[in-house]
C-alpha cells in the first residue's frame, strides 16, 4: 500500500465532484444524498456531508484513512464514511457509490431480492440483496451493507438506497445506473404478471461467455475513461 501524492488526490478530487454532479443529472440522488468515494492507496476521498451537489467543489471533498480518521478535511466527511470503509476493507474495490434512486428504493420496501430479470445482472455477481433495514451513518448499515455485498458488486439498503463499487468511479458509477435501470425493467415486467428469470446455470453461462469474449477489456489495449483499468461491459467479469 502506498500513501498518494497531492496531484493524485487532487484528481480524485476533481472527479468525485463531476460524477457528483452526474448523479444529480442521472436521477441517482437529490440535494446532498448519496455520496461517492475513491481509494488512492491508503487513504479514500470521500463527498461531505451536507452540501448541495450543486455548489461542490474538488477542496470541499474530505480524505480520511482506512480508519475512518481525517487527513484533510475542509468539510465534515460523508455521514456514511463508515460504510464505504468497510466496503474497502471487505473488497478489492477502487470506488464506492451510494445513491438515493427511486426505483431501488421503492422495490427495498417490498422485495427481499432483485432477481436475474436481465442477463447484464451477472456485472452485478448476480441477484442483488437487499440488506436489512439499519438507521443511516451507523457502524451496523456498514456492517448489514458488506454482508449483502457478499459476491456480489452491488446491494440494496431497504428504505434507504443503494451501494455499489468498482476498480474505478467510473466502474462504480456504470454498476449504479445499471441497478436502478433492471429495478425499473423489473416493475416494468411485473405489470404483465409474474415475470421470468434467469437461472443460475443460465448467468453462469453468461458470465463464461464473457469472460471469453474478453468484455472489459479493449483491443487496443486502452485504459478506461476513467484512466483505471478497463471498462465495464454489459456483462463484464471483473472482481
Ligand atoms: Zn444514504
Amino acid at each position: 500500500m502506498y500513501r498518494p501524492d497531492a496531484g493524485e488526490l487532487h484528481a480524485a478530487r476533481e472527479r468525485l465532484v463531476t460524477y457528483s454532479a452526474r448523479l444529480l443529472a442521472d436521477g441517482l440522488a437529490v440535494g446532498s444524498a448519496g455520496n461517492l468515494s475513491m481509494r488512492c492507496g491508503d487513504l479514500v476521498a470521500i463527498t461531505p456531508s451536507g452540501i448541495s451537489y450543486d455548489d461542490l467543489r474538488p477542496a470541499d471533498i474530505a480524505v480520511v484513512d482506512l480508519a475512518g480518521a481525517e487527513v484533510d478535511a475542509a468539510e465534515v466527511p460523508s455521514t456514511e464514511t463508515p460504510m464505504h470503509l468497510a466496503v474497502y476493507s471487505a473488497t478489492r474495490a477502487g470506488a464506492v457509490v451510494h445513491t438515493h434512486s427511486p426505483e431501488v428504493i421503492a422495490l427495498s420496501a417490498a422485495r427481499d431480492e432483485l432477481p436475474a430479470i436481465h442477463y447484464a445482472i451477472t456485472s452485478l455477481g448476480g441477484p442483488v440483496r437487499v440488506a436489512p433495514y439499519v438507521r443511516f451513518g451507523s457502524d451496523g448499515l456498514a456492517a448489514a451493507a458488506t454482508q449483502a455485498l457478499a459476491g456480489r458488486r452491488a446491494a440494496i439498503l431497504r428504505n434507504h438506497g443503494a451501494i455499489c463499487y468498482g476498480r474505478s468511479l467510473d466502474e462504480a458509477y456504470e454498476r449504479a445506473l445499471l441497478l436502478e435501470w433492471l429495478a425499473h425493467v423489473y416493475r416494468l415486467a411485473q405489470a404483465y404478471g409474474h415475470p421470468k428469470t434467469l437461472s443460475e446455470a443460465e448467468l453462469a453461462e453468461v458470465t463464461a461467455e464473457a469472460t471469453r469474449r474478453g468484455y472489459g477489456t479493449r483491443r487496443s489495449g486502452a485504459a478506461g475513461r476513467s484512466g483505471a483499468a478497463g471498462r465495464s461491459g454489459a456483462a463484464g467479469g471483473g472482481q
